[in-house]
C-alpha cells in the first residue's frame, strides 16, 4: 500500500516517534491531538477499515485492544478513564483508510459525539 500514509509511518518512511510497539501494531500521537492524551493504535497489517475487516483481520484488532487496554493500565489512565474509537468510512469521520483505534484520555469525555 504504497500511498498509505500511516504504512509511511509504520516502515520509517515519515519518521516518527512510537510510544509503544509490538509485534503487531504500533502507536503514536495524533498530530491534531483532540484531549491531552490522544494516541493512534495502528496495525502493521494495512486494513483499510472496520468495514472491510475479515475474520483474520478481527483476530488481530482482539490482540491489539488486549494490548491497548494493558497499556492503559500500564501508563495509569485506565481507573480515571479513557475512550477508545474506530471511525468507519465517510460519514463516520474516517479520513486516513488504514484502520487504526484513537486512544483519548485526561479530560471528561462528553456524550453525544459532534
Ligand atoms: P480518522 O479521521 O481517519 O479516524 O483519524 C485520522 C487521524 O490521523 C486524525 O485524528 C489526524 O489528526 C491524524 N493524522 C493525520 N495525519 C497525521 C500524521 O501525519 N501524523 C500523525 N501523527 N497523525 C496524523
Ligand atoms: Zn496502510
Amino acid at each position: 500500500m504504497n500511498d498509505c500514509l500511516f504504512c509511511k509511518i509504520i516502515s520509517g518512511e515519515i519518521p516518527s516517534k512510537f510510544v509503544y510497539e509490538d509485534d503487531l501494531m504500533v502507536a503514536f500521537n495524533d498530530i491534531n491531538p483532540q484531549a491531552p492524551i490522544h494516541l493512534l493504535f495502528v496495525p502493521k497489517k494495512h486494513i483499510e477499515s472496520l468495514d472491510t475487516a475479515d475474520e483474520n483481520d478481527f483476530e488481530i484488532l482482539k490482540k491489539m485492544l488486549k494490548s491497548i487496554k494493558k497499556y492503559a493500565q500500564n501508563e495509569g489512565f485506565s481507573e480515571d478513564g479513557y475512550r477508545i474509537v474506530i471511525n468507519v468510512n465517510k460519514m463516520g469521520g474516517q479520513e486516513v483508510y488504514h484502520i487504526h483505534f484513537h486512544l483519548v484520555a485526561g479530560r471528561q469525555m462528553q456524550w453525544p459525539p459532534g
